[in-house]
């Protein structure tokens, strides 16, 4: 038995037409499972019964079972999944004015021992599968809707939960074709959906080929000592074959890469490196996310002070850098960036 969430479109069509059904019966299917939201076959009620029976017989419906759920005093909540084999991953609902933002995980744990970051600390589990990742947001879009709300004003998608998305690539690159399938798939659009990557950089340019996706990557650091010792990717690919890569990412003219850099007191947060970080980045159509450091027990560092979150990026915007401070949400329920474990760490 399979789980039918494995499969895309294309690979659910074939498996039709080579059991002598029409090819549309597969987009029907579709359809049910990733916009309908469906969770058995029976539900599917314009396929005869025959074929209902038959589904059954080949797949089964994979389903994240939810262990917990938290909610933050801001709302946001927490949804820790068991995975069938036992391991765990996190997925974060972030209410916005007018609509939600799903933060979703594209591995249990995470290989890139990046050293402010809690998931580094359960390690590497494994890739989760097309079915997970695209599981997550059809799970996610089902709680909304039990609350009475449109599902599909869960509109936004930021791949920054556990895990490198780009080291996870292949099933990434089918989860966004399920993703922003308007006429049978979950219906997204491109201009709502980022992939955030600790930088891989050959990733990055085949990204830009293969599909349609706004891009952040998490810099961190304007130097390659500082930032190799911080995020051990950097002594692969250094700061300068980073920017390489994310000048040949292939936008939209107007796009712009988002980079992340986490303010730590005392480390990466001086006057110097604000201007630093403008030196490098103004060869790029970049904008900043400055996101203040989520402290927690298993890092040493520290959110620097107001005055100097405000200091730093008052340099980034003087010099016409486009430039916000994030607000990580959900930091009650440890569900803030750099936060996410799903595992017992203490
Ligand atoms: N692996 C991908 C996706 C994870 S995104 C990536 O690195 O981009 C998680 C974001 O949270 C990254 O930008 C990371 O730099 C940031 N982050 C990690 N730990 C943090 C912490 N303790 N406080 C604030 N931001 C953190």
């Amino acid at each position: 038995m399979k789980d039918i969430l494995d499969f895309t479109r294309q690979d659910l069509g074939e498996w039709f037409e080579n059991k002598g059904i029409r090819r549309f019966r597969a987009d029907q299917v579709f359809k049910w499972l990733h916009l309908k939201l469906a969770d058995s076959f029976e539900e599917m009620t314009d396929l005869g019964k025959a074929l209902r029976g038959e589904l059954a017989e080949h797949f089964f419906l994979g389903t994240l079972e939810l262990e917990n759920m938290e909610t933050s005093v801001d709302a946001t909540k927490k949804f820790l999944h068991r995975l069938a084999d036992g391991e765990y991953v996190e997925s974060v609902l972030i209410p916005e004015k007018e609509h939600y933002t799903l933060c979703v995980s594209t591995q249990a744990g995470c290989a890139m021992n990046c050293k402010f970051c809690l998931t580094a600390k359960t390690g590497f589990k494994r890739n989760l599968t097309m079915g997970e990742i695209v599981g997550q947001v059809r799970d996610a879009r089902r709680f909304v809707a039990q609350q009475g709300i449109e599902p599909l004003s869960l509109s936004n998608i930021v791949f920054m939960g556990m895990g490198e998305p780009l080291a996870n690539y292949d099933n990434l690159l089918r989860s966004l074709g399920v993703i922003f399938d308007t006429d049978f798939g979950m219906k997204f659009s491109r201009r709502k959906v980022t992939v955030s990557t600790s930088g891989i950089a050959p990733k990055i340019i085949q990204l830009g080929l293969d599909t349609e996706v706004n891009l952040a990557v998490s810099l961190n650091a304007t130097d390659n000592e500082l930032r190799s010792s911080l995020m051990p990717v950097n002594r692969t690919w250094p700061i300068e074959a980073l920017l390489a890569a994310c000048k040949e990412f292939e936008m939209k003219p107007r796009n712009k890469i988002t980079f992340e850099y986490i303010l730590m007191s005392g480390v990466n947060d001086s006057d110097a490196h604000a201007h630093d970080l403008v030196r490098l980045l103004s060869p790029i159509r970049a904008k900043v996310n400055l996101i203040p450091f989520n402290e927690h027990p298993q890092a040493p560092f520290k959110r620097p002070s107001r005055d100097r979150i405000n200091a730093f990026l008052t340099i980034l915007l003087n010099r016409n850098m486009t430039a916000i401070v994030r607000k990580s949400k959900g930091d009650d329920i440890s569900a803030a960036c750099g936060q996410l474990k799903a595992a017992r760490i203490e």
